[in-house]
């Protein structure tokens, strides 16, 4: 990326990027802080800070009231209470080299009029989530996140989970009132663990230790912080009720005696010409320390210093992160490999040339999405720079453009890898995803355990754990072999947890569902965006199924009256229309739909509706003015379901629903002490989706 030299940026130019800036990492912060997720690794996070600052340096005038410079971190999060900081919770400057550090060294000791070096106290800096613990009297009474470092979330029934690592009364002398700060965080083998409980819960997983102790920290059930193994590290002061120490080193003792626990590796440094050495000794143990760091944290030793020199903007003058560089290297772009989820989605892999990065092997690289590809305009036979920052999947940064590209652009596949079936992105969303379902190896498995769901096919004795299994044998290749499943019978039967008896039950079970409703048919096939509640819309309006299958088919041509028809169903929409008609756009889905259709009965709507209708049987009087639907409409619904609709309340008559400025029939059944319904709770009755509000 080439942007222009900061020394040649016009004015106009300099403000329009700054405002870009302020957008860039105000999206940034909130991706970090309030999702836990962020988007771009933290080294350029913080190039984009160091670009903000550098180009506010250069046109003071131009810097904006939300400067990032001015602001930490991102808000609270609803869901928590707020709890306002007395001393604001603010974050430090980063130096990248020595030179930097050294120039911060000067600056101080200009402020204070020194010459004698500075005594430092060096801490690793954890990457973790900042929080504040108030004790009251020694008891711990509340905790926050630092939120955006005026105000943070209250999170103290969670602190209240971790055990030892937040003392709940401090040991020892204490003031009546202080605030301890300190980085909670998770240990490399805590959520390497974590990781591998998501994975065979098939729950989402964690991108790096950091967010999965913020995430574990910022659960509104305290429970679940509970189930995970936090740490802490404690290292600040916020507000005291009365001075506790001289120097920082002696606060560190103090929260050492309280019963905090201290990082062990931090140091007192008589001078800042110690720092160098310090860096490195760090930087050759990060790899193999139980926990991730990103850098060191020097701070002036001096109490008294520290409140001379107090803070410039979001900073305190007498504190630094020197931060470890990116580990980065250079290799070869050797391919990108499509991997299909079990959902469908299509994500890129880059494949590279192994190369060490920081002591660790890297073969492999995340690129998220087709976007980033495009973005990084990467070529196959590239030479890309390779970066591990602390996150566990490395990442690309960048194509070395100085060196031999590949030959040409990578086209992102539109079929998909695993099947053939074709890819589809729909507007507005970044992922391309297999429109293959039954087809797709990589969601068969999937697809027929939705199959078998209790909503869908509901046959007893299939479960997940049996589709697994039967798809290994390789007696699974669509829903349609389900059926044919009873003809192994004597195989199963002689299984490990089988016998006779089951195989036979299980035979029986599928022999009963080879008559099936449509709209159960329908959600079955698991087409993206159709689940039970669109079934049965659609099952209502095509009412059987060669109906549906003829109308679906024709579908498929953009623009055709049968799409537009299934568009403008009520509760199903252009979006779904889209999905239904990608769906059978794949001719060998609707071979799947047909061969399975070969092997069953599908009831019709009507017929499957009437018979466990809540109104079939039933006389219905509609009065008054109706609000969302019209008379004749309610009428022919009503008689769909097996009702009879007349026109004057008796003796015979078994439901009202009276819609607005309702006359004498409502006063009639009334009289009568016959049930009245309003409209809504009829739709209710009936099982008919809210209608949309007016317009
Ligand atoms: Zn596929």
């Amino acid at each position: 990326m080439t942007e222009p030299g900061i020394p040649d940026l016009s004015e106009a130019e300099a403000r329009g990027e700054l405002a870009r800036l302020a957008m860039e990492i105000a999206y940034h912060d909130r991706l970090y802080h309030q999702n836990d997720a962020p988007e771009i690794a933290d080294a350029d996070y913080d190039a984009l800070r160091r670009r903000n600052a550098a180009i506010e340096a250069r046109f003071p005038a131009l810097v904006r009231s939300d400067s990032p410079t001015n602001r930490v971190g991102g808000a609270a999060e609803a869901g928590f209470a707020k709890l306002r900081h007395k001393v604001p919770m603010l974050s430090l400057d980063n130096a990248f080299d020595a030179t930097e550090f050294a120039a911060f060294c000067d600056r101080a000791r200009r402020f204070l009029g020194l010459t004698a070096p500075l005594v430092f106290v060096a801490e690793p800096k954890i990457d973790g989530l900042s929080i504040g613990l108030t004790y009251e009297n020694g008891v711990f009474v509340r905790g926050a996140t630092r939120g955006d470092g005026t105000e943070g979330e209250d999170v103290t029934a969670n602190l209240r989970t971790m055990g030892a690592a937040v003392p709940q009364r401090l040991e020892g002398d204490a003031p009546a009132s202080i605030e301890i700060r300190g980085e909670v965080f998770m240990t490399k083998a805590d959520f390497l663990a974590l990781n591998a409980a998501q994975a065979a819960a098939e729950q989402k997983l964690f991108a790096n230790p950091r967010n999965a102790a913020a995430g574990g920290l910022r659960q509104l059930d305290p429970r679940i912080t509970a189930s995970r193994r936090l740490s802490l590290f404690a290292y600040a002061m916020g507000d005291s009720s009365e001075p506790v120490a001289e120097t920082h080193f002696g606060y560190l003792d103090r929260l050492r005696g309280w019963g905090f626990a201290v990082n062990p590796l931090s140091r007192r440094l008589d001078s800042e010409t110690q720092a160098a050495a310090f860096q490195d000794q760090i930087g050759a143990q990060r790899s193999s320390l139980p926990y991730d760091i990103d850098g060191v944290v020097y701070k002036i030793d001096d109490l008294a210093l520290q409140r001379r020199l107090g803070f410039v903007g979001r900073a305190p003058r007498w504190a630094i992160a020197w931060k470890f560089p990116a580990e980065q290297a250079t290799t070869v772009l050797r391919d990108i490999r499509i991997q299909v989820g079990r959902t469908g989605a299509l994500t890129p892999v880059a494949e590279l040339e192994p190369i060490n990065v920081g002591g660790v092997l890297v073969a492999r690289a995340t690129l998220h999405n087709e976007d980033e590809i495009a973005r990084k305009g990467l070529r196959i036979g590239d030479t890309v720079v390779v970066q591990r920052a602390g996150d566990v999947i490395p990442q690309i940064v960048e194509v070395v453009t100085d060196k031999p590209r590949g030959e040409v652009a990578y086209v992102y596949p539109d079929v998909c890898p695993a099947c053939g079936s074709h890819a589809v992105r729909p507007p507005n969303e970044v992922v391309r995803r297999c429109t293959g379902g039954l087809i797709c190896p990589a969601q068969r498995v999937e697809r027929l355990i939705h199959f078998v769901s209790r909503n869908a096919f509901d046959i007893d004795g299939l479960g997940e754990k049996t589709i697994q299994e039967f798809y290994a044998e390789g007696w699974l290749h669509g829903p349609a072999d389900l059926f044919r499943l009873p003809e192994r019978e004597a195989d199963i039967a002689v299984r490990k947890d089988w016998g006779k008896l089951s195989a036979r039950n299980l035979s029986k079970a599928i022999h009963a569902r080879r008559t099936i409703a449509l709209e159960r048919f329908i959600f079955a096939l698991g087409i993206r965006r159709i689940g039970e509640s669109n079934a049965k819309l659609l099952a209502r309006h095509y009412t059987n199924y060669a109906n549906w299958r003829a109308q679906m088919v024709a579908a498929k041509i953009v623009g055709s009256d049968e799409r537009l028809t299934l568009g403008s169903i009520l509760g199903i929409g252009p979006t779904i229309a889209e999905e239904l008609a990608d769906f059978f756009a794949e001719d060998r889905n609707v071979a799947i739909v047909d061969a399975l259709a070969a092997e069953l009965t599908i009831e019709d709507a009507a017929a499957a509706e009437v018979a466990d209708s809540p109104v079939a049987g039933k006389t219905v009087v509609f009065t008054g003015t109706l609000e969302t639907m019209t008379r004749q409409e309610a009428k022919a619904r009503a008689e769909s379901l097996g009702a009879k609709v007349t026109d004057s309340v008796s003796k015979k008559t078994d439901i009202v629903v009276v819609g607005a400025d309702a006359g004498s029939k409502a006063r009639k059944a009334a009289e009568l002490g016959i049930e009245t319904l309003t409209e809504a709770a009829w739709r209710a009755r009936i099982g008919d989706p809210e209608a949309a509000p007016p317009t």
